[in-house]
């Protein structure tokens, strides 16, 4: 059989624990037979960021401003434990962190979703994607607590040394404060990313925050998104028959509720934050989640939405194997080739990640699963390791 064959490389961006061994064996199953494979790989494991002051972290995010696509594998981000099992040199920032302030980009999560694990809320039938502003507001604050009586201001001085005074609040004894901001040219960024990726993954976008109460604050993120909207997408998202809607936080959470899903929620940061886990867990579970990061100049990071699975990897390293669910990062996988096809104009290629995906759900409906989704599943499913989940795959493919 000839292999699929591709122009650009993909920036491959390997990672640890389970993952760094399911990443492996999806490409020795699942990638290498059928495509060949062309990617610039950058090894994100712990021990070479280490090894390289975690130059390779920028390397491979400056990789996909040249390249365009991504695909990452979940990576540990080191804690105080973190740096004595692997003696490292300093606390390394998260990855993904780092990948995000260089591409500047907003993430959108989708769950993937398959018949026989239903959501929680029966109404759901299409998936619900949670659009993030990754940048400001309560993440970068100043707090502070105060002892007793006191007049609290918010001052703002300008370079020419002209001062914006407003009073936030006249203590009559002791109390707390924060202090938090956001930039026009994030949520500018984005706003763009989110019309981008509505346009692109031709879902109707929703957006919704507290402009009622917070009339400055949460009124420029409205006003923004709606500058942004009349002056460069309206024309197009009419062409494309999807609308953009913009609603009261408290509304959006009532209406998501009663919805039938199939849409892009996009979301302040700590809204993002909370309504991200919410619905990850009316779906199902974060290994059936994928996440893909979309820069405003147009780049695209793929990668699965759960961490490393260290407590499989343990037991994996004692010898057992394990039945860790390998769909998230198939999937980040199927959408970055996709991407790239489309990109390059590979129908071949779009049609091999897109048939990845029927396969792969095809599979688990069949009954053919891991452990993780066995537990959940409606109808009689037979639990199999990783390896064996993989060749089932591979199977469907043939
Ligand atoms: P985790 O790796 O997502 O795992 C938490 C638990 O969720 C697992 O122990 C497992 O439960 C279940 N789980 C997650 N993914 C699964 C899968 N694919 N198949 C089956 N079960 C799955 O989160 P964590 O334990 O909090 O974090 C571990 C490491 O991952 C940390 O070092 C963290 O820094 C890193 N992390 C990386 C990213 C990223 O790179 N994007 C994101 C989050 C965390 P059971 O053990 O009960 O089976
Ligand atoms: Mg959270």
């Amino acid at each position: 059989m000839q292999k699929i064959q591709m122009k650009t490389p993909l920036v491959e961006m390997d990672g640890d624990e389970m993952t760094r061994v399911l990443w492996q064996m999806i490409k020795d199953t699942l990638l290498t037979p059928y495509v060949d494979l062309k990617t610039e790989y950058y090894d994100l494991g712990l021990p070479h960021r280490d090894e390289t002051g975690d130059q390779v972290t920028i390397d491979a995010a400056n990789a996909i401003k040249k390249y365009g696509v991504g695909v990452k594998c979940a990576t540990i981000t080191p804690n105080s434990q973190r740096m004595d099992e692997y003696k490292l040199h300093s606390m390394w920032k998260s990855p993904n962190a780092t990948i995000r302030a260089i591409l500047d980009g907003t993430v959108f999560r989708a769950p993937i979703m398959v018949k026989g694990i239903e959501p929680y809320i029966r109404g759901w039938k299409a998936p619900i994607t949670i659009a993030r502003h990754a940048y400001g507001d309560i993440y970068k604050a100043t707090e502070m607590k105060v002892a007793g009586p006191g007049k609290a201001e918010l001052v703002f001085t300008a370079e020419d040394g002209q001062e914006q005074r407003a009073l936030i609040h006249n203590f009559l004894g002791a109390g707390i404060l924060q202090g938090m901001h956001n930039t026009k040219a994030s949520i500018e960024s984005f706003a763009n990313a989110c019309f981008t990726f509505a346009l692109d993954t031709k879902q109707d976008l929703w957006f919704s925050t507290k402009d009622t109460i917070s009339k400055t604050y949460d009124h420029s993120f409205k006003d923004i998104f709606a500058e942004l909207y009349e002056s460069k997408y309206r024309q197009a998202f009419e062409e494309a028959g999807i609308s953009y809607f913009y609603t009261l936080i408290d509304d959006a959470v009532a209406r998501v509720i009663r919805s039938e899903g199939g849409y892009i929620w996009a979301c302040k940061n700590y809204d993002g934050d909370v309504m991200s886990d919410m619905v990850a867990t009316v779906f199902g579970s974060l290994s059936m989640m994928t996440s893909v990061l979309v820069s405003p100049e147009g780049n695209y990071e793929y990668e699965a939405a759960h961490g490393t699975v260290t407590r499989h990897f343990y037991r994996y390293l004692k010898g057992e194997t394990t039945s860790t669910n390998p769909v998230a990062t198939i999937f980040a996988w199927t959408g970055a080739l996709n991407k790239r096809g489309q990109l390059d104009d590979l129908p071949e290629l779009c049609e091999f990640a897109q048939r990845l995906e029927r396969v792969t759900l095809a599979t688990i409906e069949s009954g053919i699963m891991t452990g993780d989704l066995a537990s959940q599943f409606q109808g009689e499913a037979k639990k199999v390791n990783t390896q064996d989940f993989l060749n089932a795959i591979a199977q469907g493919l043939c």
